[in-house]
């Protein structure tokens, strides 16, 4: 077992990490869905055009881009000391830092900390890594209710949903559909609601405002995490982070240990990179920042909490350490046309998408996850829109070589070779064979044959195979040439 920080590292994450089924079958039930599709097409497609608008504002995009992805390898190369760095700044201003090996210490931790507080339920900002670690459900085994507060992810938790997307969660989702699951579960709304935006919005404020005032617990991920100030910051576009990480006197923020960043000055990068990636606006509604605690001011507690989760084991590969680099920005999942078409649950990840076939396999084990890095064209799509110039697509070609490697001894494509193998370092078995292969000539027609039987019938499922000729190339020589030539 390998070390971080003085700490042994789990080899790989746990969480809701794995998959239910894999791609190929999960994707077909979706594909049947046409309203699914119907409301992907549609969300999809107008979050292309924002982003596309505001991207070629700018006249230096691809000199942010570059700069956003140096500091991600910078970071990335160094993060034992910048992660050292942040939890002396943190430490310094009054907060208190705590590390996590994976999903289980991670959850026994913050439930530890809740409970410490003396609150049965606490106000969550919308955020990727608690989903990942499932902390709602560990909380919930734990008498501690967890409320979402961010409005997608609402209209999820009330559904008894799973998200589909790292930024609109329920996409999959129209205005009719959220306002009969509001009708259903909301008990204090309001019987005669339309299925406008707008009123939609409001019902779910009024429902949000009475757990907001009484939580005495606040819990966030993070966006940014500035080792030279202990600065943790949060974006969102509904205000309902900024109630959950200033009203409550305890605050808990679970951080992925690669969202660190080694300065102040490295973040007005990324505030620029990722609103325009993520939602189409050239800077974030909210973008909440605290450092530690402030007497008088906000929270009086605050705890963060590093998750590594399988972090380390992804950064041991230098190829596929680039997926940390990620901002969870969702430009990927936008522009991939089988996204489009499937949606999130079909990658039975918690990270959909592009992202999710090459970041899901690196934290929880590319056997744990191993249709994912084929749920692609390889088309390059999201290569181009990365915001910090992530190679997706090399990173599945390198994905799935590993995929291939761990299980070639049992692939039939090994056990094929080694069998051709055999048959081609002998003459006589190689005349034995071609002996044998014309008797495949009685299931031919036409020149063809159609169904080939086990262990070869899964060649002709997809492909014809050609009959084998009369001769083989070998006796016709023979007849030609002579024996001795
Ligand atoms: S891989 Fe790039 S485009 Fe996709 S979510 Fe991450 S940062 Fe955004």
């Amino acid at each position: 077992m390998s070390t971080f920080l003085g700490l042994p590292t789990a080899p790989r994450g746990v969480g809701h990490l794995r998959e239910t089924e894999p791609f190929p079958v999960a994707a077909r039930t979706a594909l049947a869905d046409t309203q699914l599709r119907r409301n992907l097409a549609k969300a999809t497609a107008t979050i292309r055009a924002k982003r596309a608008r505001v991207v070629a504002e700018l006249p230096d995009w691809e000199e942010l881009r570059a700069a956003g992805q140096a500091i991600k390898a910078r970071t990335l190369a160094g993060l034992d000391g910048y992660l050292e760095q942040l939890e002396t700044a943190v430490s310094a201003r009054g907060g208190v830092v705590h590390w996590a090996r994976d999903a289980t210490e991670a959850n026994a931790l913050v439930a530890g900390l809740v409970q410490a507080a003396g609150a049965r339920e606490v106000v969550k900002v919308k955020s990727m890594v608690t989903d990942e670690i499932g902390l709602n459900d560990a909380l919930a085994a734990e008498g501690i209710a967890a409320w979402e507060t961010d409005l997608a992810e609402l209209i999820v938790q009330l559904g008894h949903d799973r998200p589909s997307h790292i930024l609109v969660p329920a996409i999959h989702r129209n205005r009719a559909e959220i306002r009969d699951i509001f009708l259903r579960e909301m008990g204090d709304v309001d019987p005669d609601l339309t299925d406008d935006p707008a009123a939609l919005a409001e019902a779910a404020r009024r429902h949000l405002r009475r757990m907001f005032l009484s939580a005495s617990v606040g819990i966030s991920g993070a966006n940014f995490a500035v080792a030279e100030t202990g600065t943790v910051c949060v974006v969102e576009s509904e205000g309902n982070g900024r109630m959950c990480v200033t009203l409550p006197k305890t605050l808990i923020t679970v951080m992925g240990i690669e969202k660190v960043i080694p300065a102040w000055a490295d973040l007005g990068v990324f505030l620029q990179l990722l609103p325009r990636s993520s939602t189409g606006e050239r800077m974030n509604p909210y973008t909440s920042m605290w450092t530690g605690v402030t007497p008088g001011d906000g929270p009086r507690e605050f705890h963060l909490v590093l998750l590594d989760n399988g972090r380390t084991a992804a950064l041991a590969d230098p190829v596929g350490r680039d997926a940390l680099h990620c901002i969870r920005c969702s430009a990927c999942l936008n522009v991939c046309p089988v996204y489009e078409r499937t949606g999130g649950h079909a990658y039975g990840s918690v990270y959909p998408g592009p992202i999710g076939a090459v970041l899901s396999p690196q934290l929880t084990g590319v056997q744990d996850n191993a249709s994912l890095p084929y749920a692609s064209s390889l088309c390059g799509a999201c290569y181009d829109v990365c915001p910090v110039k992530i190679n997706i697509p090399s990173l599945l070609v390198h994905l799935r070589a590993r995929h291939v490697e761990e299980t070639s001894r049992m692939a039939p494509e090994a056990i094929t070779m080694a069998a051709a193998s055999w048959v081609l370092t002998r003459p006589g078995r190689l005349a034995a064979a071609q002996r044998a292969s014309r008797a495949g000539r009685l299931l031919g027609r036409g020149g063809r044959i159609s169904s080939l039987p086990p262990p070869l019938a899964a060649w002709t499922r997809a492909r014809d195979a050609p009959v084998p000729p009369r001769q083989a190339f070998r006796q016709w020589w023979q007849q030609t040439h002579g024996s001795g030539s």
